[in-house]
């Protein structure tokens, strides 16, 4: 045997290699009938055909036209081209729709083929390697992704939402139609993130923007509302909420998220804000002057010894605090609203503040006991007015929300660079899913057991800010049925 023939395949071995090879289908050039001489198990399997059925036979005899393919792409076509000219051709995706034998109907499919010429000993082709490759599961795939893809930005456009991409890499940043229109441009303008961020305006790019950034490097999420200026010099409102991806390193790779034109509400909240401030504006004038007659009447009455007299001034001072209270809580909510709450910081003795707020309180309200063990002088550095008025809603509420004659507890703690505030009652107590909202604008419980009781869940809130603004902390601790724990933290130092 020479060298050369014992790299030669015998034909058995090759006719083996072909069968599972896949969807092969091996052709004689005999146009116009393209006979059939071999084909791989796979592509028997997917055409749902056997050997014996289609070897020997013409290729349009054993797969006829079955109308959904056009010209172009017909296989017996796609054939006379490839001897014709000696080239290959692929066809990335056609449709060829297969008899299912045992459901006795047509499937629909989706191939992919690749035809190669084969030359004979004489130099023309005289066969054909048909491959395919049958791609329905992709096709089918892609389809859904599309029609996904369809109905989001639908749903987008009902909802004026936009979603947008942004690589923290190379800032490249990608975007849905709706972007453009909500800066005001038009809606096919090419926009990139610096051109985005030229249009909020300033003052809430450094207090909004970049802490709700340097936030989200840590927990992964975010959530703003800023103004942004658009290119007339209109104001408006947006709202956009996202996450950030990391990588492996853990360093921030990507920024995703929606946008939202929220001008509309942001000016009826500015109109119900203005309202309220001249409202409880207009209120205390009055206010002030019904408080200042009780006080003269309770004055006069020194020299009257009418008990019936006395005790109904003091029930109508204390109603008119009340409502002193409630009116100065609107006065700070649309303050606080209109970026107007001012904090002015002075040194002061927290403790002493907390004896003086337990006195006052203690005046008007007589049916609970409120222990403090004051621990020594601790001075922190903040507003006191504000701070006393933190521990007053804490107070207030301790009441309102537990039974007469319980006790009242209030703590303070120092630990390294902070002190610590807390009141605790044993009183309703707070159901887990409310308690993460009890600090949000107009929040109030609803719950059979407390709805007689008054207030407009503004308190807690602008304890919050008050908090926030003094970069403390506000927490609740609180169990269903066996009282709250109120605390804040501020530092000290
Ligand atoms: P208001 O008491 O005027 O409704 P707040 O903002 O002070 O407003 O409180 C918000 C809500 O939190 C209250 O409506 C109440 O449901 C709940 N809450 C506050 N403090 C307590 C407490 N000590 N015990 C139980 N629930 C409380």
């Amino acid at each position: 045997m020479s060298a050369e023939s014992q790299h030669i395949l015998p034909v058995d071995i090759f006719q083996t290699i072909f069968e599972k090879s896949p969807g092969s289908l091996l052709i004689k050039a005999d146009m116009p009938r393209f006979t059939i001489l071999a084909a791989s198990d796979s592509y028997l399997e997917f055409t749902d055909t056997t050997r014996d059925a289609i070897l020997g036979r013409g290729f349009s005899e054993v797969f006829p036209d079955n109308g959904n393919t056009d010209e172009q792409i017909k296989a017996h076509n796609v054939f006379i081209r490839v001897v014709n000219t000696g080239k290959k051709i692929d066809i990335p995706r056609y449709r060829y729709d297969i008899f299912n034998q045992q459901n006795k109907c047509y499937e629909e499919h989706h191939w992919s083929c690749s035809n190669v010429p084969i030359t004979g000993d004489s130099g023309e082709i005289a066969y054909i390697l048909n491959t395919v490759v049958d791609i329905t599961g992709e096709v089918k795939a892609k389809e859904t992704a599309l029609e996904n893809e369809k109905r989001l930005n639908l749903a987008l456009e009902a909802t004026g939402l936009a979603t947008w991409e942004v690589n923290l890499i190379d800032n490249a940043f990608s975007y849905s139609i709706g972007m453009a229109e909500i800066f005001g441009l038009n809606p096919g303008t090419s926009l990139t993130i610096d051109m985005l961020r030229s249009q909020i305006a300033e003052e809430d790019m450094k207090s909004i923007i970049l802490p709700s950034y340097q936030q989200a490097l840590t927990s992964g999420e975010y959530l703003f509302e800023v103004k942004v200026v658009w290119p007339d010099k209109s104001q408006h409102w947006i709202r956009t909420q996202g996450i950030i991806i990391f990588d492996e390193n853990n360093i921030p790779e990507t920024m995703l998220g929606t946008t939202l034109d929220i001008t509309e509400s942001k000016r009826d909240e500015i109109r119900k804000n203005d309202f309220i401030a001249m409202a409880s504006h207009e209120l205390k004038t009055p206010l002030t002057s019904l408080k200042a007659y009780i006080q003269l009447l309770a004055k006069k009455l020194n020299n009257n010894n009418d008990e019936f007299i006395a005790n109904a001034l003091t029930k109508a001072d204390n109603q008119v605090n009340k409502m002193a209270n409630l009116i100065y809580g609107f006065l700070d909510l649309s303050r606080l609203e209109s970026g107007k709450l001012q904090i002015k910081m002075q040194d002061f003795d927290i403790n002493k503040l907390l004896v003086e707020n337990i006195a006052e309180t203690q005046l008007t309200n007589n049916g609970h006991t409120i222990i403090f063990d004051a621990d020594g002088v601790v001075m922190i550095h903040a507003d006191k007015e504000r701070i006393g008025q933190v521990i007053n809603n804490f107070l207030s509420n301790a009441i309102k929300y537990s039974p007469k004659d319980t006790i009242i507890t209030i703590t303070t703690k120092t630990c390294e660079n902070e002190i610590q505030v807390s009141v605790s009652d044993t009183g309703v107590g707070i159901k887990l899913k409310d308690q993460e909202k009890l600090f949000q604008r107009f929040y109030r419980v609803d719950d059979d057991e407390i709805k007689n009781i008054s207030g407009f869940g503004i308190g807690l809130y602008l304890a919050s800010e008050i908090i926030q603004r003094h970069r403390g902390k506000i927490w609740v601790n609180s169990e269903e049925n066996k009282g709250s724990t109120f605390s804040f933290s501020l530092p000290i130092g």
